[in-house]
């Protein structure tokens, strides 16, 4: 009987889900259960390769919440200085809001990187064209700083977008994100 159900079935080595007789691949997980040495080694290649890509693509997550915090500092100096410096109090407030916007972002960031990257990079980019709107001789002061910052956001945006679709890999292939050995 125990020969039988061994012959019969097959408890995959990866995911331990029980396999019909007819499975190569594992029906949960598609692991090779009955393929080669070589099958098997290589779909345990791709999921240290995928984990490998999330672990960098969440360092540049990582970059760009820091980013956002930065600009949330930036807000809040800035508030500050044209606040007290100039007694320009509304400036000073609109600038204390988006410093609290930022940092909220920062927050979101750890649950839905891409969301509050590109939340982050659209307000960003709002703020330079109201205030191009406002005056033009604005869009050329700290270009350089301002190009930085939205190149910066944009990688954030892409690598958070592709930490996602590791992290759906990863899932399909019924592994965690972070190697346990
Ligand atoms: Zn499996």
């Amino acid at each position: 009987m125990d020969a039988v159900s061994q012959d019969t079935f097959a408890v995959c080595e990866h995911c331990n889900a029980i396999n019909g007789p007819l499975n190569k691949y594992c029906s949960q997980c598609s692991y090779p259960i009955r393929g080669s040495d070589e099958e098997k080694a290589s779909f345990r290649l791709t999921v240290s390769s995928r984990r490998r890509f999330l672990g960098d693509a969440m360092d540049k997550v990582k970059s760009a919440r820091n980013a956002i915090l930065g600009l949330a500092a930036l807000f809040f100096i800035f508030g500050l200085f044209v606040g007290f410096g100039m007694d320009d109090f509304a400036t000073m407030i609109a600038n204390l809001i988006l410093c609290v916007i930022y940092l909220v972002l920062a927050v979101w960031c750890n649950q839905n990187p891409f969301g509050a990257i590109l939340t982050a990079f659209i307000i960003y980019l709002t703020l330079i064209v109201v205030n191009m709107l406002i005056d033009p001789a604005t869009l050329f002061q700290g270009i350089i700083i301002k190009v930085v910052i939205i190149a910066w956001l944009a990688k954030g945006i892409r690598s958070a977008h592709e930490a996602k679709g590791y992290l759906k890999e990863l899932e399909n292939l019924r592994a965690v994100p972070v190697d346990a050995d």
